[in-house]
């Protein structure tokens, strides 16, 4: 039996969607000028890959620019040359290229670019040579994360390269950089230190070989807000713009001063009763233990929902959380209300929350990742492309978005 209430929201002004991300321009810069506070002397490299994190790659950056950072950080060209695209002009630094990639578009738009090898260095002023202008390059340096950068043993050659292409005017040393292994992690403050230290030291090998370049840099989110021994010239903090905690483990996002920027909201789909005993969603993992009320949440895997949240994933439903009963599905889940006063007020088409600032007691993205056993980041990053943005706050108002879109 469906229910048989009429559906809540009737003849909205507004287009009616089953979904939508709302993300507030206003707290990327809030977020963003705490960050610089906390980041003393340094400047902020706001970090915007992955379409900022989900939130959105020009407007994130517009409104963390806004909020005072000076630098922006990607990891492809694209993310780079998009931003140039919306005519963004402050420095830009991407730090993915492979071998045999075009990188003149980059040196043309003046998108600063990471080598951690010497054929990147060669490759870059190439590009140069090509387009005229000298290629910006920030020398990445494995100080022990083992991802990026060159280890100790290959880092002499690095930096000759780069010396080289630097005295024949085709590249320009920008900075010398590496990225934190375990700053989130209290066990592991020793690694962080020792990360600092190397990165002297590679700047040492560096200054022999005659490249001194301005800027040095290491701090993501965690080493911004826990470490300030790894602050230098430019901080590259990401997560934490967009209001996430890089590190629940220390501190929580409201505990930092940050606040969420993207809510993650759905209109109920379907609202009706069944018995008890029914097996809910694919595989009837979860089974009505009573007669009680099913939502249906037009939310699921296809939207970036994390399907290991199957059974455990909060979702605010006027007022009241409960969890996602059996599997999510590709563009669902079920929640399983009850059959109290509450459950019964609950309408097909009234908006709930999936996961947002968390005020009143809402979930949050780190409560989804709580559920699926991942982090944070992974939550909002991976809300997918079929969720529209909408963009609030005075800095939308402004026309930030538009602008960018
Ligand atoms: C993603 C990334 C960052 C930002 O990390 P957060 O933990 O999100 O602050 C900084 N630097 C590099 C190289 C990155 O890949």
């Amino acid at each position: 039996m469906t229910d048989d209430q009429p559906p809540g929201p009737t003849g909205a002004a507004d287009a009616v969607l089953p979904a939508e991300a709302v993300v507030d321009l206003d707290a990327v810069a809030a977020n963003t000028s705490v960050l610089r506070e906390r980041a003393g002397g340094a400047d902020v490299m706001a970090v915007v890959k992955a379409d900022g994190y989900g939130h959105g790659l020009v407007p994130s950056a517009l409104a963390a620019l806004s909020g005072g950072a000076t630098w922006l950080g990607v990891a492809h060209l694209a993310e780079g040359l998009a931003l140039r695209a919306a005519g963004v002009t402050a420095p830009v630094l991407a730090w993915l290229v492979v071998p045999g990639q075009d990188l003149t578009a980059a040196v043309a738009a003046d998108v600063d670019v990471s080598a951690s090898a010497p054929w990147a260095v060669e490759a870059l002023a190439a590009a140069a040579r090509r387009t005229g202008c000298a290629a910006r390059v920030h020398l990445k340096v494995d100080t022990g994360l083992s991802r990026g950068g060159a280890t100790a043993d290959d880092w002499p050659d690095l930096v000759r390269a780069a010396a080289t292409a630097q005295a024949d005017g085709s590249l320009e040393v920008v900075g010398l950089w590496s990225h934190l292994a375990s700053a989130d992690d209290p066990a592991q403050d020793g690694l962080t230190r020792r990360q600092v230290e190397r990165l002297a030291e590679a700047a040492e090998v560096a200054a022999r070989s005659g490249v001194r370049p301005p800027l040095r840099h290491l701090a993501n989110s965690a080493g911004v807000l826990a470490h300030p021994a790894t602050h230098l010239d430019l901080v590259r903090p990401g997560v934490a713009v967009y209001g996430v905690s890089p590190a629940p483990g220390r501190a929580s996002a409201a505990g930092l001063g940050l606040v969420p920027a993207m809510t993650l909201r759905a209109r109920l789909a379907l609202v009706k009763h069944v018995g008890a005993g029914e097996g809910v969603s694919y595989g009837h993992t979860h089974t009505t233990a009573a007669p009680t009320r099913l939502a249906l949440v037009p939310l699921g895997y296809g939207d970036g929902l994390p399907r290991h949240a199957s059974g455990g994933g909060p979702v605010q439903v006027r007022g009241r959380r409960y969890a996602v009963a059996g599997r999510v599905c590709m563009d669902q889940v079920v929640l399983d209300l009850g059959d109290d006063d509450a459950a019964r007020a609950v309408r097909a088409g009234d908006e709930v929350e999936v996961f947002g600032t968390g005020a009143g007691g809402g979930p949050t993205a780190q409560d989804w990742a709580d559920a699926a056993g991942t982090i944070a980041y992974e939550v909002v990053t991976r809300i997918g492309a079929r969720v529209p943005r909408r963009y609030v706050g005075a800095l939308a108002d402004q026309g930030v978005p538009a602008a960018a879109r």
